[in-house]
């Protein structure tokens, strides 16, 4: 198509990722009461009947979010199931279907597409969820795979990320940064044999990282967790991005600010001892690096009692008001303001 002279042409990263959806999307009113929440959360709500229905989508790009170099084809279908998952759970919803869209060039063989099924059907298993549907069509160059997954939970156990309260503590489960360190550790062995063919890829010791990278999980045990405890979150969101540009979000649509003790940020021995053999600084990982699907989630002090006996939950920080900002409290005492690093993907 040829593009008109007199037509202003902006480029997608002046606004960014949430800017551009918000600019796309702005002018959609809804017009069904059934739309319980519509864009802005993990997953949209949907009333239907006693339970709510609750859709998440997620988009898998060769060369953007994987690289065939270093991605078993097995581990890139359960992946592309596992987060998308991730935001149904994020809801504190239960995930029940998931439809898979692929869009694929003449590169990849049946052999090749049976190998993503086995990873797709080993998460299905695994996380007892239905295939139901999907679109397959063929793409010019590599391969696309976008998942659709659709949960329920009653109305008021639903968790959105806009419910923390002024002095709410702020949770988050297992580890975080170790999903960015194994991508990194991936990417040095990819130029190493790049510049190099004939030299094996050494991972070392590092399966731990890197399995956090290629076959990541998301969290159902912490959502049947909160269910026996009778805890409901105040407000949460999976940690797909880094944690900075998740406590963004929750403080953001909260219409609070929030305090997160570098102390309390759970780090994996693995990834704290990788970052700084990359001369990198543990906690910087932990907060922009991403890829770890986890749950941040905010809870009212009064449960306290209820998530200090969980296992994998780490209580890091509160939340304050909004005029005092995104701030980490780091080990040395220093207060630092946490900036939400935006993502340039385009
Ligand atoms: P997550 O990181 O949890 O997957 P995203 O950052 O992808 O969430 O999306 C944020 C919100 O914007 C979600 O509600 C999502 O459904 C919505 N969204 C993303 N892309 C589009 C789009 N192209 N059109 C409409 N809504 C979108
Ligand atoms: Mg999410």
């Amino acid at each position: 198509m040829e593009e008109n002279k007199n037509i202003k042409r902006t480029d997608v990263n002046e606004l960014g990722e949430f800017g551009l959806i918000d600019h796309l999307t702005k002018n959609f009113k809804n017009k069904n009461l059934s739309t319980v929440k519509s864009i802005g959360d993990d997953a949209a709500v949907i009333e239907n009947g006693n339970l709510m229905t609750v859709v998440s989508t997620d988009m898998l790009v060769e060369g953007i979010h994987f690289d065939m170099m270093y991605s078993p084809l097995k581990h890139l279908g359960y992946k592309a199931v596992v987060v998308n998952l991730s935001d149904i759970y994020a809801m504190n919803a239960y995930p029940k279907q998931i439809t898979v869209s692929l869009a694929l060039s003449n590169r990849y063989s049946v052999e090749a597409l049976e190998e993503i099924y086995a990873g797709i059907e080993q998460a299905c298993k695994f996380y007892k969820v239905d295939l139901i549907g999907g679109d397959t069509t063929s793409s010019p160059k590599g391969l696309i795979i976008s998942v659709t997954a659709i949960g329920q939970q009653e109305r008021n156990k639903i968790v959105y990320r806009d419910g923390a309260k002024l002095g709410d503590l702020l949770c988050v489960t297992g580890n975080l940064g170790a999903a960015y360190l194994g991508l990194q550790l991936l990417e040095r062995e990819k130029q190493i044999y790049l510049a190099n063919p004939g030299v094996k890829p050494d991972l070392g010791d590092q399966g731990y990282l890197v399995g956090r990278q290629l076959k990541p999980e998301a969290r159902h045990d912490m959502i049947e967790a909160f269910a026996k405890a009778e805890l409901i979150p105040t407000a949460m969101i999976d940690v797909s991005d880094g944690l900075a540009s998740e406590v963004f979000h929750l403080c953001k649509q909260s219409g609070l600010g929030a305090l997160v003790e570098e102390s309390g940020v759970p780090i994996h021995p693995d990834a704290e001892v990788q970052a700084i053999d990359f001369g990198m600084d543990p906690i910087t990982c932990a907060l922009s690096g991403g890829e770890d699907y986890e749950l941040l989630f905010t809870i009212n002090p009064k449960d306290l009692e209820k998530v200090k006996y969980l296992p994998d939950i780490y209580i890091m920080g509160e939340m304050v008001e909004k005029s005092e900002g995104i701030k980490l409290h780091t080990k040395g005492g220093n207060i630092h303001e946490i900036k939400a690093q935006g993502w340039k993907h385009f």
